[in-house]
């Protein structure tokens, strides 16, 4: 009983977190502070009073619609503000120590901040990268404590973790970039950024899972719209949200390409 009290509590902790998630998504782009003018609407630029702003609740009230000009509201504000309520309760749910449940939370709510802004208009904001990175630079050294573990050269110190986050952030920007110069019009100039500050909050190993993730995932949906006539060869895909898909799988997840892989082949090989 009162464990499912706490998950509520924590899912509902999540759905506020989710409502920030849409007004950084709204606003960055759009060169706004995050804190001032309060929450408007984006169709006929009325404040909206404080009873039409609780998560969820107002949006079904409202039937998606706002309360002063009856412009719809996106989807997108729902279904986000569900989406990370769940994903905060299931990061509660499997890193129950505030230290791991705050870096878990901290990170979702970034990834899901830039997968919406590149999704909706094609960036990877130089301003929101910056932030990003200076805060996993500031966790960097911590992930032994506030996650999983974080080796470097088989030491397990805060040094071996900054190292490891920062050999991952360099791979992984490298690995886009040679992509990129490849394919140039395969991906978007932002993704090799945000494939550096996915390096930098996951290490080695995770990273290494995320990108799998997010090359598998993008690679599917590409597939799919290529073959569907929906896109044509030439239209690049924003990459952003496939990243951001595959750090959080790799956050919430005990998934481990490389062990799997060298699992998988030394179970054909039998070696
Ligand atoms: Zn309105």
């Amino acid at each position: 009983m009162l464990e499912a009290a706490i998950s509520l509590l924590v899912f509902l902790v999540g759905v506020s977190i989710g409502s920030f998630v849409n007004t950084a998504a709204d606003r960055l782009p759009r060169r706004q502070s995050l804190i001032y003018p309060r929450s408007y609407c984006l169709s006929c630029n009325r404040d909206i009073p404080r009873r039409h702003l609780l998560p969820v609740i107002s949006y079904l009230y409202l039937r998606g619609r706002c309360g002063g000009c009856g412009a719809k509201i996106p989807t997108r504000i729902i279904v986000i503000e569900i989406l990370t309520g769940l994903l905060v309760a299931y990061a509660h749910h499997i890193g129950p120590e505030i230290s791991v449940f705050l870096a878990l939370t901290v990170s979702i709510t970034i990834l899901l901040v830039f997968a919406i802004i590149d999704l909706e208009n094609r960036l990877i904001l130089n301003r929101a990268i910056l932030v990003g990175t200076g805060v996993f630079l500031l966790m960097a050294p911590f992930w032994t404590v506030i996650g999983s573990e974080r080796t470097f050269l088989g030491e397990n110190t805060f040094f071996a973790s900054l190292s490891n986050s920062l050999l991952a952030a360099a791979l992984a920007f490298l690995f886009f970039f040679l992509i990129r110069l490849s394919f140039p019009r395969g991906i978007g100039g932002g993704d090799e950024k945000m494939a550096l500050l996915l390096g930098l909050m996951l290490g080695l190993s995770d990273a290494l899972t995320a990108l799998f993730c997010a090359i598998f995932a993008g690679g599917i949906v590409a597939s799919v719209l290529l073959l569907s006539g929906r896109r044509g060869r030439k239209d690049a895909i924003p990459y952003g949200p496939f990243l951001a898909l595959g750090g959080i799988v790799s956050l919430l997840t005990d998934l481990d390409v490389l062990a799997s892989s060298t699992t998988l082949v030394s179970g054909l090989t039998g070696f």
